[in-house]
């Protein structure tokens, strides 16, 4: 029995040499240094030569798929089991206490831009890879290790990589959480339009589908109703600011809480209220019917209510609200579980707005995704994470989130953030100001990694 646990340990050192060469790398998309063998820019050309380069160091085979991706990989065998990260970061945004391209380590936390996402889980696998190369054993699947570098705008690397090279027959990737996550809901935007007349002038609010809004400002054509602005305010315990333009327009402003639409009974929906504001106070009925489509975020108002097995509860969000001219147009963000089909999602909704003024139109869709939790694969991560972990409790789940796994079928997310444990007040989280991971957590998740790469491809494992 090999103990990875003590293995991983001994790499250590060179583990964090390289996470902190690879956070140097400023991997941002860089639209004035495009090209045709740096699809994403100079940075990140740069950034996975020099990844690809430090694996070919290290013994693997590597590929450069044309700057979209690369590839390392130990073996020639006919079946690969791939682990799949990206080397591509957010943009910093304010308020960071450390450099974020210069990885310092503070109290056991290694701090910087990409530590917890990705480029921190990505340097664990490949540690857990050399592990395995570094044990000469028998393997009977090849081990490929699949970066790209545009998980965090449009992942367009994983398209071009489909389309370019084989599939690996299963695998995980590193940019969850721990246990696992073996399916992830479907995610629908549908826009829903209306040209009833209304007495909103004007109302912009939200950019994005998958954002609950949470601030929404709008004028109306009528004079400030006093006392229904503060009944309204009152009943529904929200804040409320009020602006007169003049004799016959107003302004208000409702104040919600943002939170991803992948969890929007955390949020609090700004434009549900202003529309039900403008509904109830002003008797206006356009206001009435949006207010009542977006009044439930599990679309029971949308007569498209339903409770999966695996992944919970059909979820809707309101994310942005454009009304002018008496044109107006409101688009939710749809995520179902893999037990109902789109088909039946849009027929029911079509059904619903049948003798409404509202008509639907589907602006994007992606299929849920879902990997047996009784396979294999799945069992064999879930039990490996357990006995590193001394976790025992915690289930392989499922979310309403997109990750990087549904990109390829028999792919599920597996860590390396370690749910059970409680972030760290002065670490930030995935894409937050000082983005950090504890040494202790990269040391056990390539462990883990290197267990779950033996158990599954080891020939006599
Ligand atoms: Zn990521």
């Amino acid at each position: 029995m090999i103990d990875f646990k003590t293995l991983a340990k001994s790499y250590e050192k060179e583990m964090i040499q390289d996470l902190v060469d690879l956070i140097a790398f400023p991997s941002l998309t860089d639209e004035a240094s495009m090209s045709l063998e740096a699809p994403f820019g100079k940075p990140l050309k740069e950034t996975l030569d020099w990844f690809l380069a430090r694996c070919k160091a290290l013994g693997f085979d590597v590929d450069n798929v044309d700057g979209y991706a690369g590839v390392a990989s130990l073996g020639k065998q006919s079946s690969t089991l791939g682990i799949l990260g990206h080397l591509d970061v957010v943009p910093v945004g304010e308020g960071w206490s450390k450099d974020p391209f210069k990885a310092v380590i503070e109290d056991g936390v290694i701090y910087g831009r990409g530590t917890g996402d990705d480029k921190g889980p990505t340097i664990a696998a490949l540690y857990a890879m050399r592990m395995l190369k570094d044990l000469h054993i028998p393997l009977k699947h090849q081990l490929q290790l699949i970066v790209g570098v545009d998980e965090e705008t449009g992942m367009r690397c994983m398209d071009y990589y489909t389309k370019h090279r084989k599939i690996p027959d299963f695998g995980f990737v590193p940019d969850a959480y721990f246990p696992l996550i073996y399916g992830e809901k479907g995610i629908a935007n549908i826009v829903l339009t209306s040209s009833k007349p209304t007495i909103i002038h004007s109302f912009n609010a939200g950019e994005r589908p998958n954002i609950v809004i949470g601030k929404a400002t709008f004028i109306i054509k009528a004079q400030h109703d006093a006392q229904g602005f503060e009944w309204y305010k009152k009943a529904h315990r929200l804040a409320m600011d009020v602006k007169i333009i003049d004799d016959h327009h107003v302004e208000y402003t409702a104040y919600g809480d943002y939170t991803h639409a992948s969890t929007p009974h955390k949020g609090i929906n700004a434009a549900y209220h202003a529309f039900n504001f403008v509904g109830s106070v002003y008797h206006d009925d356009l206001a009435l019917e949006a207010a009542t489509f977006i009044s439930d975020v599990m679309g029971r108002s949308l007569n498209i209510a339903f409770d999966g097995v695996h992944m919970g509860w059909l979820s809707t969000n309101c994310g942005i609200v454009r009304v002018s001219h008496d044109k107006t147009e409101l688009t939710i963000d749809i995520r179902y579980p893999n037990d109902v089909t789109f088909d039946w999602i849009i027929s029911r909704l079509n059904e619903k707005l049948e003798n409404t003024s509202f008509k639907a139109s589907v602006m994007a869709h992606k299929e849920p995704h879902f990997v047996d939790p009784s396979s294999e694969l799945v069992q064999t991560l879930h039990r490996v994470y357990k006995e590193y972990s001394g976790d025992e409790f915690t289930p392989p789940l499922t979310m309403g989130g997109g990750t990087y796994a549904r990109t390829m079928p028999n792919f599920v997310a597996y860590g390396m953030k370690f749910i059970t444990k409680p972030q760290l007040p002065h670490v930030g989280d995935a894409h937050q100001k000082d983005e950090g991971i504890e040494v202790e957590d990269l040391v056990l998740a390539s462990a883990i990694y290197a267990k779950a790469l033996y158990d599954l491809a080891y020939e006599d494992a």
